[in-house]
């Protein structure tokens, strides 16, 4: 992209109204100005997405993969406990998108901020030889205190999870083609819940309501975020494979592939925490009034950082790292 249409591109892709009335200066000037609030600490977070790395363009049409591209990130605010607010683009594109694709582009990016309330108040438009590269930078806010760390779990602490787990990790099959699904049901939720995954910043919110809860959010799969929060908080964890929330579509798969998306799929950006037991009912009461799904999967133990998986009897360590795919 020339010069000339980099202005004309940002005045399509600005937002003809914001939605924050503490945003003083949006897209426009040398930089965004916006107004915080007493009490309130400020995160942000970054998250880059490369065409055919994290993305294909044959498979994801741009809409869906602007969506995304914010998603990921509003999921990493939702894991802090906070309320994502701002975003920021900056794209580096090549000569094999056209503008109106790059339209579209933050046309699916809109879509998830008017969701959950967000202004897109800047970025930076570059152009590079080959892949679309996006990173999506977002801005939020915790309340002082109420920031949900991974070093917060404690021995003793039950291990939960929201929602249901790996199905991204199916939805990318099917998306490859690796996978027919006949169920046209089944295979359009799997598929959705990859392409659009719904970051959880209402869980984290209730989750944020008490005193202590060690969060994470699932993104590289959940065998990896609990050795993440083992890690940070120095504690072994004990899960238990049969409790860990499943959906119909992908049980209705019967899949042999079924243990390696729940554990190492990731993408699924739902939470995974730890929180004292005497308070877990209290938590489910409220996730489930807000339709939200809080599951038990396991529980915490003094020792060093592992996790153990209890799985028919049989105890296994499970180690970080996942499969290599195109996500
Ligand atoms: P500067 O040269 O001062 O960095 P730019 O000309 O790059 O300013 O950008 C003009 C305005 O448009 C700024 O507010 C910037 O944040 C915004 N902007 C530039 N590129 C993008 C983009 N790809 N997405 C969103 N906003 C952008
Ligand atoms: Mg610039």
């Amino acid at each position: 992209m020339t010069i000339q249409d980099e202005f004309h591109f940002i005045d399509k892709i600005k937002q003809k109204n914001n939605r924050h009335t503490l945003l003083v200066e949006g897209i426009g000037d040398d930089a965004a100005v916006y107004q915080t609030k007493n009490d309130y600490l400020e995160i942000v977070c970054a998250d880059t997405m490369v065409e055919g790395v994290h993305f294909l363009k044959d498979a994801s049409s741009p809409k869906d993969i602007g969506f995304k591209a914010v998603a990921v990130n509003i999921s990493d605010v939702a894991a802090m406990g906070g309320i994502p607010k701002y975003y920021l683009v900056t794209i580096a594109v090549p000569k094999s998108w056209s503008e109106e694709e790059l339209v579209e582009l933050y046309t699916g990016m809109d879509e998830i901020a008017e969701v959950y309330h967000m202004d897109l108040i800047g970025g930076d438009t570059v152009s590079t030889s080959d892949k679309l590269v996006i990173t999506v930078t977002v801005i939020g806010e915790v309340k002082r205190n109420r920031q949900r760390l991974r070093r917060d779990a404690r021995p003793g602490d039950i291990v939960f999870v929201t929602g249901t787990i790996g199905d991204s990790a199916a939805g990318l099959q099917i998306l490859l083609g690796n996978l027919s699904v006949n169920d046209e049901k089944d295979r359009s939720f799997l598929v959705n819940r990859h392409k659009r995954p719904s970051p959880q910043v209402k869980a984290g919110q209730i989750l944020s309501s008490i005193n202590r809860v060690s969060l994470n959010d699932i993104s590289d799969g959940l065998a990896s975020e609990l050795n993440e929060l083992c890690e940070a908080s120095c504690v072994k964890m004990v899960i238990e494979k049969d409790k860990i929330p499943l959906s119909d579509s992908i049980r209705s798969l019967n899949s042999n592939q079924l243990d390696e998306w729940i554990l190492y799929g990731g993408e699924d950006f739902e939470l995974v925490g730890t929180v004292s037991p005497s308070l877990f009912d209290q938590l489910q009461k409220q996730c489930n009034e807000e339709g939200i799904c809080l599951t038990v999967i396991g529980h915490v133990e003094a020792g060093h950082s592992e996790v153990i998986l209890l799985d028919d009897g049989n105890e296994t360590k499970l180690h970080k790292s996942g499969f290599n795919h195109f996500k």
